[in-house]
């Protein structure tokens, strides 16, 4: 195994960051003690971000701004769906919540965001939060490190802890129904 240089596919990378909108308002961050941690190349992480990351070496530091196209996309005035009260008993809605939605043919999932409650039922939202924002991202490289093969078979970077990998069982059990 050797330390990997700079970022390239197949690397596993850490960085630090900021995340702010037009107007400057701090949405997101991760510090040098806690940084995000992906395995690059794989779509792990926003693909405009992902892709201005290339070449990047420990240390260095950078500012990206990420289109819609490249980031959460464009806001869809149409994405949005009334859906029947019964379908969320139990679950304590408010607006602004994200919830699962799992669509029983082709078992896909969506994150939606309850839009409004009324007496109809409830207004979901498929568009992401950060739909139609421009993304600015101030990001500095704080490690690099090779995958393990585990990793790379997945995609993805494993934790210490999470030794089930719920994410990756899932998907194997859909396969195979
Ligand atoms: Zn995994």
């Amino acid at each position: 195994m050797t330390q990997p240089t700079h970022i390239e596919d197949d690397v596993v990378v850490s960085i630090q960051y900021t995340l702010r909108l037009d107007d400057g308002e701090l949405i997101d961050e991760a510090t040098a003690d806690d940084p995000l941690i992906f395995l690059q190349g794989y779509g792990d992480i926003i693909p405009g971000l992902e892709e201005a990351l290339y070449g990047m070496k420990v240390g260095e530091s950078k500012e990206v701004i990420v289109q819609p196209e490249d980031g959460y996309g464009e806001y869809d005035e149409d994405a949005y769906e009334l859906l029947p009260h019964d379908l969320f008993k139990g679950v304590p809605l408010e607006v602004g919540l994200g919830i699962e939605l799992r669509d029983k043919d082709s078992e896909e999932a969506y994150e939606v965001f309850v839009a409004e409650i009324n007496k109809e039922g409830v207004l979901v939202d498929f568009n992401h939060p950060l739909a139609g924002e421009a993304l600015t991202f101030n990001v500095t490289v704080v490690a690099l490190r090779e995958p393990t093969e585990e990793e790379l078979d997945h995609g993805h970077v494993h934790f210490e802890g999470d030794e089930d990998d719920e994410d990756y069982d899932d998907e194997d059990e859909d396969d195979e129904e």
